[in-house]
């Protein structure tokens, strides 16, 4: 019965003179989603609003799943459009509606009328009215209630008359593309696809980099992080995912530094690398899924030393959260069961057994002095052997 949805907006519609730019990003990450699904739609703004129409057969279900996943989209209201028939017959409708949304009628309920048009014979304080009365006359255990009602018909006089009452919600956060990129440390753990998750909610358009050490990591754990990046690209659009060969570096590490350091060490090498990939790919900061205190490597003094080596921001959006917090989104954004595959991760493999919680920096770098032989050409051939993978997800 639905043909159409209206699509509300919350933050993106006090942003000024620039409304338009956050809407047409808006349009067009609507349209991506919609690509998902079967059926044809038309995507347009009317008056300030957003309009998806059906233009053939659609599934409801897998339509408002895929609009779920639209950041800037605060509510999605389904809506029935009917041509301007007479006010008569007008309300036959709103009562079928009735009859056809809320088989349980034991509600109370209020009309709300717009009008778009001024043509319309009847006002919309006598819209409400009237129909109000019509509804009660076809369901008498039904009530009005104009402060707290349980169900708010929306009754649009435009040039056809849209009919609407739900509003499913939608992700919330701002249209991507409306805050420049940044750089994903993506690995295969729980926590940074949902960091990569958290910082595109607020606009920003994801690049990743993987560090992957063949053969001590598989190719199925490679095919894993490439998932979950799929996974991601449901809401954040296609990302470019860098996998960098980290396997000599590593070693190297192992070889020369202290072991008890080593995870230090290795972090500080993956921001920089990260880094570099992300002042060539325009990204604008670097987003990684630690949380205070959650690892050795994770404590306030290990962040501390990590951090040393990048000018850039780096974001860090679950830092205060705890791992059950973390969980949480991950369930809801689909990723959590890809994330707990238990295929070996680069940083476990070279784990010490008592690895430092507190970093002194003085002895991190002079432990780096080892490396200076072959550090630099070793990180110009793993950036030279960037093998770059375009994800997006089909479904
Ligand atoms: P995650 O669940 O995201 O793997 P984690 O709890 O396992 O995190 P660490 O292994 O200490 O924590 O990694 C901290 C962060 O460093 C990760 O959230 C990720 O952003 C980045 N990271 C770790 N390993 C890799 C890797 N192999 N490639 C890319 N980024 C990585
Ligand atoms: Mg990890």
């Amino acid at each position: 019965m639905f043909t159409a949805f209206l699509i509300k907006y919350a933050e993106i519609g006090v942003k000024g003179k620039n409304r338009y730019l956050f809407e047409d990003a808006l349009v067009q990450q609507i349209k991506y989603a919609l690509k998902r699904c079967e059926g044809e739609f038309k995507v347009h703004k009317t008056q300030g609003r957003i309009y998806v129409d059906a233009l053939t057969d659609f599934d409801f279900d897998e339509t408002v799943d895929n609009l779920k996943t639209v950041f800037g989209i605060s509510g999605i209201c389904p809506v029935v459009y009917v041509e301007d028939e007479g006010f008569e017959k007008l309300c036959d409708t709103v009562v079928k509606y009735i009859a056809d949304v809320y088989p349980e009628k034991n509600k109370t309920f209020k009309v709300m009328a717009r009008r778009a048009r001024k043509n319309y014979p009847l006002d919309s304080m006598e819209i409400n009215r009237e129909m109000g009365g019509a509804i009660l006359d076809a369901y008498p255990e039904m009530h009005v209630d104009v402060h707290n009602p349980d169900i708010v018909l929306n009754i649009e006089i435009r040039e056809k008359i849209y009919i609407y009452s739900e509003i499913i919600p939608g992700p919330g956060g701002m249209p991507i593309g409306t805050a420049g990129k940044a750089m994903l440390l993506l690995s295969g753990g729980i926590d940074s696809p949902v960091a990569g998750y958290m910082i595109a909610k607020r606009g920003v358009k994801i690049d990743a980099v993987y560090f992957h050490a063949p053969p001590y990591t598989s190719e199925r754990a490679k095919q894993k992080v490439v998932d979950l990046a799929k996974l991601v690209s449901r809401y954040t659009g296609p990302i470019y995912l860098h996998v960098i060969n980290f396997t000599d570096i590593q070693l190297y590490i192992y070889e020369k530094c202290p072991h008890e350091e080593l995870t230090i060490i290795m972090r500080r090498l993956m921001m920089k690398i990260a880094e570099h990939i992300a002042k060539e790919t325009e990204c604008l900061g670097l987003i990684t899924g630690e949380s205070i205190g959650q690892v050795a490597s994770q404590t306030m003094h290990s962040l501390a030393a990590t951090n040393e080596v990048c000018t850039m921001p780096v974001y860090r959006p679950l830092i205060g959260f705890d791992k059950q917090e973390i969980v949480e989104v991950a369930e809801k954004i689909n990723t959590y069961e890809t994330s707990i595959l238990p295929y070996e991760d680069c940083c476990t493999i070279f784990v010490a057994k008592h690895p430092v919680t507190k970093p002194n920096l003085n002895m991190i770098k002079k432990h780096e002095k080892n490396l200076e032989e072959k550090i630099d050409e070793l990180v110009k051939t793993a950036l030279e052997t960037d093998e770059l993978i375009i994800v997006q997800c089909d479904k």
